[in-house]
């Protein structure tokens, strides 16, 4: 696996999408996903010039955070995964980005948990846009109780949405979902123009196309960088 190839590729991916429906491609962030992937595959992406890096499970991100802190590289650390309450602490000490935030109980814990030395907790409210029932994240329409919650916690710092959809090979319903997704973005600056609302996470190895198409602000890539992931071993 050519991690530095692979990244080469999606960067320049990002960049030819941007143009086409102009944009700027630095609009665009890369959040490298590098769950279930060892330290040295982070290490070759950071050589790569690759900053921000993705991961699902909290005790195998924490690891990797201490690694790096201790070899004193600084990277930038997202969440993305499911969060449960009772582990909500390790993910206000170490990350730098919560990207799953659906209920008011996980943000005022980890609120309660930021270390005050540390600069506030950034995070995306997770929409479950393809309202499905198995999947995490909040319905639509509960988004700015949430986010008017979220303004009053000092600790934490609200940059906007984040979404998982549903796989599907349907075109039209894949775009209409970014679009909601969109919308909801608007609606969201509207609503809290104090705030600096300027994150939208959608779009990953299969839909980075239409998701930068519709104004993803951030695509979340792990096998079209990493490879495929196993399994296996956990
Ligand atoms: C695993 C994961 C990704 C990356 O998916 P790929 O298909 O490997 O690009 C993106 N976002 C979330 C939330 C993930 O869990």
């Amino acid at each position: 696996m050519d991690i530095q190839h692979n990244l080469k590729g999606i960067q320049q991916a990002i960049h030819r999408l941007c143009e086409q429906v102009h944009r700027s491609s630095s609009a665009v962030t890369l959040l490298a996903v590098s769950k279930t992937k060892p330290v040295s595959d982070i290490l070759e992406a950071y050589q790569a010039g690759q900053i921000a890096f993705g991961e699902n499970y909290v005790q195998e991100g924490v690891e990797k955070i201490q690694y790096f802190d201790a070899q004193g590289i600084k990277l930038e650390w997202h969440f993305i995964g499911p969060l449960q309450s009772n582990k909500s602490r390790l993910v206000a000490e170490h990350f730098d980005w919560m990207q799953t935030l659906d209920r008011v109980k996980i943000a005022e814990r980890l609120n309660e948990q930021r270390p005050v030395n540390k600069a506030p907790l950034n995070v995306l409210i997770q929409i479950n846009i393809s309202d499905e029932e198995s999947k995490s994240g909040i319905q639509p329409e509960a988004m700015l109780d949430l986010a008017k919650h979220i303004e009053n916690l000092p600790h934490l710092r609200l940059r906007g949405l984040m979404a998982i959809p549903a796989p599907t090979v349907d075109m039209t319903e894949q775009e209409n979902t970014f679009k909601k997704m969109v919308d909801l973005f608007e609606q969201l600056k509207q609503a809290l123009p104090t705030q600096e609302i300027d994150t939208l996470s959608m779009g990953m190895s299969n839909d980075m196309a239409s998701a930068i198409k519709y104004g993803s602000t951030m695509v979340r890539i792990g096998t079209a960088i990493f490879g495929e992931r196993d399994y296996s071993e956990k």
